[in-house]
């Protein structure tokens, strides 16, 4: 067994603005809140132990999109589309246009992807900007339910759930296997 085998692909995807550097850096356990644009990776990765076997996540940040001239942009965007083993779709539960564009990645997802069982988390960050909420706990898991994914509220700022995102990705990869 190579560690190859082991190696799993998670992409996050979002619009921006609603955490995902945030989350991708807690994971990746980096101290500096805001580290400067040029020390900022593409990608971490990270060995987790999770119920007693270990796995490592290659988790990729599509941040850099935003600032890339539109047809590198699409490149980007299609390979991310096409690379993962896994994705994390980020929207900020005090943005319901971001909400709405998580919709829409999981439909682009769901036609890229057609005939593959891939795991796709549906995140809700922010959840300590309680008064700023304009999307309830309900709705989101609602919305799940319907995309056929699992759900998650995160808070990046309190670092609240954010272990238990990765930890939840790593078994969804692994159920999958698991049924091969
Ligand atoms: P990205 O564009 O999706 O990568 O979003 P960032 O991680 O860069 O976050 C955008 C802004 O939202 C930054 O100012 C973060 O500090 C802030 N932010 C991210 N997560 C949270 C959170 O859980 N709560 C609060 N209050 N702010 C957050």
């Amino acid at each position: 067994e190579g560690s190859w085998e082991s190696l799993y692909r998670v992409v996050l995807l979002g619009d921006p603005g609603v955490g995902k550097t945030s989350l991708v850096n807690l994971f990746a356990g980096v101290q500096d809140k805001d580290p400067p644009e040029q020390q900022r990776e593409d990608s971490y990765e990270r060995t987790l132990s999770v119920d007693g076997e270990e796995t490592t996540l290659m988790v990729i940040d599509t941040w850099e999109t935003e600032k890339r001239p539109p047809e590198e942009d699409n490149w980007f965007h299609n390979y991310c589309m096409q690379v993962g083993n896994a994705y994390v779709i980020v929207y900020s539960i005090t943005d319901r246009g971001s909400f709405e564009s998580a919709s829409e990645l999981r439909i682009q997802l769901r036609r890229t992807r057609q005939a593959e069982n891939i795991p796709i988390i549906l995140v809700g960050n922010k959840t300590d900007l309680v008064r700023c909420r304009e999307v309830s706990v309900e709705e989101g898991r609602a919305c799940a339910v319907v995309f056929d994914c699992k759900f998650i509220e995160t808070s990046a700022a309190l670092q609240h759930n954010v272990t238990e995102l990765f930890e939840g990705v790593v078994r969804q990869i692994r159920l999958r296997r698991d049924s091969k």
